[in-house]
């Protein structure tokens, strides 16, 4: 017996051979596991019609996990920001971006339309140290298990205050932390949050960011589910990437964008990158053009996203006029591209912005 095992995290047939070990039916698992998924209950006495004894048994065999919520920013129809409290202590950030999700350059058909995406966090804090992050700046801190990355999605979900409608269609995991470095426990939520007895959405309405660990991207290539891949570009020379994003020191353009060419053509599927544009340091026009060739060469979409403001950050964003040249330059060049413009800029909007700002204000009381 394994106390720490979350409920969360079983299998059909894992739970289907420890019932049987207690002598308990397997149709009780379709049964336990709705009651998770479906109903979002957050504990086995809230599971009304299982037996006493059965609740009893799985509570001393699992834990059933449940961040609680310790704060939500913006409005209806805005995007909206969820704090929630970890076993720990410790903070974390899920974002919900409200449809239509064409404005968020997320997805990419109409028919996404009416369709909300939650974006969720891998890690508490990031290793990675990009300079214009928020979650890079205050250094890493620990992996998020498997259950403290689906329970993002369950407790959204909770939350809901539609209950009769489902809130999430579409997950990106761009919140806090670098998803590939915590690769294993990633790919175990994942292929919960994607399994039809689990959250039920589907692989290619599942996006990960990576700031570019070439040799997680080739492991990824390898997987079976067909995710979709997205990468934090942001320079389009190793001289500006380096000096904005250390991780372009150990796996410099050439190395990211050869993983990116071997998984593209392993997996069939289009990549997207990512675009933060920074005042005079990655908005030039020679930046445009590498841009434009890089673009090129994977016919990938870029999403434009002016710079969020960062306490204690010197980069500025750049001027209307330079993001409207910019973008329409790239455009000029061929390239498929959308502007994002942050509705949120005053909610804390850029990933692990509002936990620096709700610890610095925990720590001051
Ligand atoms: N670590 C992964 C995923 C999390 S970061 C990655 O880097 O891709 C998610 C996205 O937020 C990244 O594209 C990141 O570059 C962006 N981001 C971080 N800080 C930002 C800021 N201050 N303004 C705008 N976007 C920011
Ligand atoms: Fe980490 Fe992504 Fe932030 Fe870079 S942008 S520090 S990789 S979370």
């Amino acid at each position: 017996m394994n106390q720490s095992d979350s409920i969360l995290t079983q299998s059909p047939q894992a739970l289907t051979q420890q019932l049987a070990d207690w002598g308990i039916p397997s149709w009780r698992t379709k049964q336990i596991q709705e009651w998770i998924f479906h109903h979002r209950a957050v504990s086995f006495e809230a599971c009304a019609n299982l037996p006493k004894t059965l609740r009893e048994k799985l509570s001393s065999h699992y834990k059933f996990y449940s961040a609680p919520l310790l704060c939500v920013t913006g409005h209806e129809g805005e995007t909206r920001k969820f704090l929630w409290k970890l076993c720990d202590g410790n903070l974390i950030e899920s974002v919900l971006i409200p449809a239509p999700a064409a404005n968020t350059g997320h997805t990419s058909s109409n028919s996404e339309e009416n369709r909300n995406t939650l974006c969720i966090s891998t890690q508490v804090g990031c290793a990675c140290g990009c300079k214009f992050c928020a979650s890079g700046r205050s250094g890493f801190i620990r992996n998020l298990a498997p259950e403290e990355i689906i329970d993002q999605l369950l407790g959204a979900e909770r939350w809901n205050p539609h209950q009769n409608k489902r809130l999430i269609h579409n997950l990106v995991i761009m919140g806090m932390g670098e998803p590939l470095a915590n690769y294993e426990n990633l790919m175990k939520a994942l292929s919960i949050m994607n399994a039809e007895w689990g959250a039920n959405i589907g692989a290619r309405k599942i996006t990960i960011s990576t700031s570019g660990l070439a040799p997680k991207i080739r492991r990824l290539a390898a997987e079976e589910a067909q995710y979709r891949l997205s990468i934090s570009l942001h320079a389009a020379t190793d001289a500006v990437r380096s000096l904005i994003m250390p991780i372009n020191r150990k796996y410099p353009l050439k190395e990211l964008l050869d993983a990116c060419e071997a998984y593209q053509q392993t997996k069939g599927r289009m990549i997207s990158f990512e675009y933060i544009l920074i005042d005079r340091l990655n908005d030039t026009p020679s930046q445009c053009q590498g841009l434009i060739r890089i673009a090129h060469r994977f016919h990938a979409h870029i999403n434009l996203i002016p710079y969020n403001p960062v306490e204690g950050c010197d980069f500025k964003r750049p001027p209307q006029e330079t993001i409207r040249k910019f973008t329409s330059e790239l455009l000029a060049g061929g390239i498929s591209a959308t502007l994002r413009q942050e509705k949120g800029g005053n909610i804390d909007a850029a990933c692990g912005q509002l936990r620096l700002r709700k610890m610095k204000d925990l720590s001051e009381k």
